[in-house]
């Protein structure tokens, strides 16, 4: 049984096509690590020039309002002109967030990029990936190598630390270990972000069309390899699994999916609270001002909080006449103050959960995309989905899938995206 979430209890992302918190320039196509689960075929001469990136920056700048720029590949890393991109966005008054595995970065480089302006790094970790010196390593042993990265942050300082897995079926259950390490660490990890794994290959009951061309999907990245493994996990699995050791985890915020108004492709949780314990999650009224009130000042969405906000996670308590969660930690905090009006001194912090549902196909055929992609791309002077560029890249547009049985016997019964998507394995 699916857990059920309401989204009409949560602050819909007001993020759309041409205003947008972020947006994704991919840098290079080159990497020097395999991710299981990468959406990007591995190009080791797949640099882009900076006229090409400067192009890609002024197609940005033309169709969309942005806050932050994810830099992404590839790993970014590896690009030779890397500081002088980081320096070409934060001069454009964009935030610069370097995605990477990590494996290229050290002190030097770090103290560069900062120079140059970087806002701050996502790294991608996790078990799944073909990592020198950690292979066959679990989630919970991989919290020693993000504790390295999130600690060389810290000491250069000033930067967001995130941090992305992707989520497989035997994966899913290590979620809460992660939570639990970045609750140790939360005075220098910013933010959580879990990915579940997605992949074409659960499309077997489909052909694939490029206009009237049918095509072999076979040839994209992100579906030959992954026939084994389970790619059908919903946001809603993320959460049900957090709250077996959370059990009052509760998100506040979401993008729902371009066909299903009440699925969760962005899911996004505040929680507020110490090393020791979290006091409590921030409400949706939180979300809605902190976006609304970036907007009003900046005339874009707001991504990316800087670190010396996320720690002063005491002032937002003051919103709480107008924020539930708030009211609801502003209300543990102080009993627990009570108890220990030494706690009064130590700061509060405040960090931030994503869950991201990709692409999910549906038993007609239809592809449900992040209403409101954050990841957008450039793609041929154009703005596009960048999960899946290689579909533009093999065949020259966006795929369709049309489904083999007739529709009349797939469709009786179920409409939940659960049944949906299950339906279409
Ligand atoms: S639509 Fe694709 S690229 Fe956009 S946010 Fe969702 S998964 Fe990412």
């Amino acid at each position: 049984m699916t857990l059920i979430l309401d989204h009409n209890k949560y602050y819909r992302l007001p993020w759309n096509l041409p205003d947008n918190a972020i947006s994704w320039l991919e840098v290079t196509s080159a990497c020097n690590m395999y991710c299981e689960g990468c959406y990007r075929e591995n190009n080791p001469k797949g640099h882009k020039s900076l006229g090409e990136i400067k192009h890609d920056l002024a197609i940005f700048k033309r169709f969309r309002k942005t806050d932050g720029i994810s830099l992404a590949g590839g790993d970014p890393l590896v690009h030779p002109d890397i500081i002088e991109i980081v320096r070409l966005i934060a001069q454009d008054g964009l935030k610069p967030i370097i995605n990477t595995n990590g494996l290229a970065l050290n002190r030097e480089l770090l103290r560069q990029l900062k120079q140059a302006g970087a806002t701050g790094f996502t790294f991608h970790v996790d078990s799944k990936q073909h990592r020198p010196s950690w292979k066959g390593k679990s989630e919970i042993e991989l919290n020693h190598l993000r504790l390295h990265f999130a600690e060389m942050l810290a000491e250069v300082g000033g930067f967001s630390c995130a941090f992305n897995s992707t989520v497989y079926g035997d994966t899913l259950r290590y979620v809460p270990d992660i939570l639990e390490w970045g609750q140790k660490h939360i005075d220098i990890v910013h933010i959580l972000v879990f990915i579940a794994f997605r992949a074409a290959a659960l499309a077997k009951n489909f052909d694939y069309y490029a206009g009237a061309e049918k095509v072999d999907m076979g040839r994209t990245v992100y579906s030959s390899h992954h026939e084994d493994k389970q790619s059908d996990i919903l946001s809603n699995d993320v959460v049900e699994v957090i709250r077996t050791r959370y059990p009052d985890f509760e998100p506040c915020a979401y993008l729902n999916g371009t066909e299903k108004a009440d699925s969760f492709k962005w899911l996004l949780t505040g929680r507020i609270g110490t090393k020791s314990q979290i006091f409590g999650y921030v409400g949706p009224k939180f979300m809605e001002l902190a976006q609304v009130s970036h907007h009003f000042r900046n005339d874009k969405y707001l991504a990316y909080t800087k670190p010396s906000v996320q720690s002063r996670a005491k002032m937002m308590l003051l919103l709480a006449p107008v924020d539930r969660g708030i009211r609801m930690t502003a209300h543990n905090y102080l009993r627990s103050v009570g108890r220990d009006p030494f706690s009064l001194f130590r700061p509060l912090h405040l960090q931030s959960i994503t869950i991201i549902q990709p692409v999910d196909i549906l038993c007609d055929g239809s592809l449900s995309m992040c209403d409101g992609c954050p990841d957008i791309t450039v793609w041929k002077d154009q703005l596009a989905w960048s999960c899946r560029l290689e579909e533009q890249m093999k065949f020259g547009c966006f795929v369709r899938a049309v489904p083999k049985q007739d529709m009349k016997s797939r469709n009786e019964h179920g409409s939940t995206l659960r049944e949906q998507v299950e339906r279409s394995r």
